[in-house]
Formats: structure tokens, sequence, C-alpha cells
């Protein structure tokens, strides 16, 4: 891969508040950003660029690739079609691999058993008789969760009673869908790699991730033992996760800590939320390290810069509190620009570092 210096123009496929964070990790080390998306959102303020296109637009596409030096993504759900037209001009990081088994829950667990990951029993539904059929093979409780464009808990019922299985067809809408056995967990975690385009990678140290309904609560470090004990393994297996891909910028894997070890959940090609603290709590965000990762510029240092860091998500009306957060000592107040604050929307984070 050849060098992308400070000075190029980095195309952000999406334009959420990672977009925003990565736009701003971008800037710091002089690059331009040019975002494609949709609709107007979060990263528009900090882009100098923004092509306003649906992913099916060809032409479109293919400008905003000529205007690139390097293009990535901020969300996992951009059509695969979209990225390899990009591709076809300018380099596209992560690459399409990633984003391919990503994007469908069957495909990535399948993929991390076959490195000798550990996940919950799953077995793949298209229609309700294959439900049934699933959900008695898996055994209850189960989760069923729709194969792809599922996030924070939505297109996701919990079955206790296999008399709820149409309604459980219903809150997936009849997607394809994958059946999950429920894993008896004590802690959630995160282990967040970034990998060079040489192959090096550097770690973070591994969030606490505390969900409520189904969305990202806080996260904190140093993680308490129960998940210390469980990390190398996990950090292991993302490792192999990140080789395997030949993957290029930050890796997320989703984990839980269980009696036999960690199981994986889910993974995400790109930034990621249980990351956010890395901004003020590590040496080198995960922000800065992707867009150092994708660009070619050496991995920066993952130390933590204090002695504990936590984050939470605002969400929704908690945004609100943002004139207390100002006063709190220590307390660093991320605000995504947001107009409207939605039940279940992520409004803000808000990061604590204790030195
Ligand atoms: P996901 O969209 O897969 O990340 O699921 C959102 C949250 O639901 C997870 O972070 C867990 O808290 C919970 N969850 C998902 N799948 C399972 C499972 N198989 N067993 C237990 N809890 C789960």
């Amino acid at each position: 891969m050849t060098l992308v210096p400070p000075g190029s123009t980095i195309g952000i496929v999406g334009g959420g508040q990672l977009g925003r964070m990565l736009g701003m990790a971008a800037a710091q080390l002089g690059y331009r950003i040019h975002v494609f998306a949709p609709a107007s959102g979060p990263a528009n303020d900090v882009a100098s660029a923004f092509t306003e296109a649906s992913y099916q637009d060809c032409e479109r596409l293919a400008a905003f690739a000529l205007a690139c030096d390097v293009v990535t993504y901020e969300f996992e759900n951009v059509p695969l079609a979209a990225l390899a037209l990009i591709a076809r001009e300018t380099p596209v990081l992560p690459g399409l691999k990633a984003l391919e088994v990503a994007q469908a829950r069957h495909l990535e667990k399948a993929f991390v058993r076959g490195l000798g990951g550990r996940t919950a029993p799953f077995a793949v539904a298209e229609d309700i008789g294959e439900l049934v059929a699933a959900l008695e093979r898996i055994g209850l409780p189960a989760i069923v969760k729709t194969i792809r464009l599922g996030y924070d808990g939505k297109g996701q019922a919990p079955v206790r009673d296999m008399a709820l299985a149409r309604e459980a067809w219903d809150v997936v809408r009849g997607q394809p869908s994958i059946v999950e056995g429920l894993v008896e967990f004590t802690h959630e975690f995160s282990i967040l790699i970034a990998r060079g385009h040489d192959g090096g990678t550097r770690l973070y140290p591994p969030p606490w991730n505390v969900h409520r309904g189904g969305i990202l609560h806080r996260s904190r470090v140093p993680a308490p033992p129960e998940i210390a004990a469980q990390a190398a393994e996990a950090a292991a297996l993302a490792e192999r996760v990140a080789t395997a891909l030949d993957y290029v910028g930050l890796l997320a894997l989703e984990f839980f800590a269980t009696a036999d070890g960690p199981v994986f959940n889910e993974m995400a090609p790109r930034v990621h939320n249980s990351g956010h603290w890395t901004i003020e709590g590590v040496e080198t965000s995960q922000f800065e390290n992707h867009i150092r990762a994708i660009c070619g510029l050496p991995l920066g240092s993952t130390a933590l810069t204090g002695a504990r860091a936590e984050m939470e998500n605002l969400i929704g009306d908690e945004a609100a509190a943002w004139p207390a957060l100002l006063e709190e000592p220590g307390a660093h107040l991320h605000l995504y620009g947001k107009d409207e604050a939605r039940p279940g929307r992520k409004m803000g984070h808000v990061t604590r570092v204790a030195r």
C-alpha cells in the first residue's frame, strides 16, 4: 500500500457520529475529509466536502472515488456493491472481505468459529417453519436476530416459550434471521485492535461494556478481574481474525465473559462505540489509529493516559444534562450535533478520566 500523506483527502462513507469523530482525528493530522452519505448528518460539520447521494448512485460514487486518496466507512450496512465500485478507483480500507463477513451474523459467527473462537449455538431461519425447527434445535431461552441490518438491539426478539415463536417472527418482520442460544455471562467486553498495512497491531485495554435495552450504556477500563482473566484469549482470537481478513484499520469484537471463557458475539469492521473513551483515555485514540492505519502511517501507543477511564453514552434526553457535565471536573463532553433527541438516539457521550 502506498502512503497517503497528510494533506490528502480521506473519503468517509456514512455520515454519523463515528464519521464525525474520525473526521476530527483526521483533521488533527492534516487530512481533508469528504463524506458520502444519503443525507446530511453529524459528520458533515467536520467535512470539507459532502456528497449527498444514494448508495445506488453509480455516477456520484465514481466521482467521490476520484475525489479521494483513500476511502473508509463508518457503518457496516453500506451495500457492498457501492464500496466495490469505489474500490475500482481508490483503495477502500478496511477491505471488502471484512465488510462482507461482518454484514451477516451467521457468516461472522461461522468465520470466528473457523478460527477457533467460541460462539453461542446458532441456526439460520428463513421462514416461520425453519424458525420453529431452529428454536427446537437450539433450545430455549433463545434470541432471534435479523441476519442483516440489526444494531443497538433492533431487530431482536428473545423467546422463552415456543408459543411465542410467531410473535418473534413478527418482531423480525419475517426477515432471514438467526436463532441464538442465550449466553449466561457475568460481563460483556470488547477487544479493539488496530492493524496497520504492514500487519503490525496495537491492542487497546479491553473495556467492560454495560448495555441497557440492547444499547451500550457505558464502557469502563480497567475492566474487572473476570474480564481481565479472559482478555488474552479474546485478544489472540481478534489477532487471528484481523490477520485472516488482511485487515487494515480499527476492528472491534464484542464478547461475553462466561464460565467457559470468552464467547464471541459480533464484530464491527470500524471504530466502535465501546472505544469512545480512547479519545481522552489513551495516548492514541481508536479514531486516530484508524486514520493512521488506512493512510499507512505508523500506529500510535494505546497506553492509558490515567488510572481509569469511563465513557457514558448520552441517549435521547440525557444530552440535556450538558450544562452540568461542562461544570464537572474531569468530564469530557462530546455532543454529536443532532437536532432531535428521540428516545434511544445516541446524542453524545461523556468520558471521565481519573489521573
Ligand atoms: P447485539 O446486537 O448482538 O450486540 O445484542 C445486543 C445486546 O443483547 C448484547 O450486547 C447483549 O447484552 C444482549 N445479547 C445479544 N445476544 C445475546 C445472547 N446470545 N445471549 C445473551 N445476551 C445476548
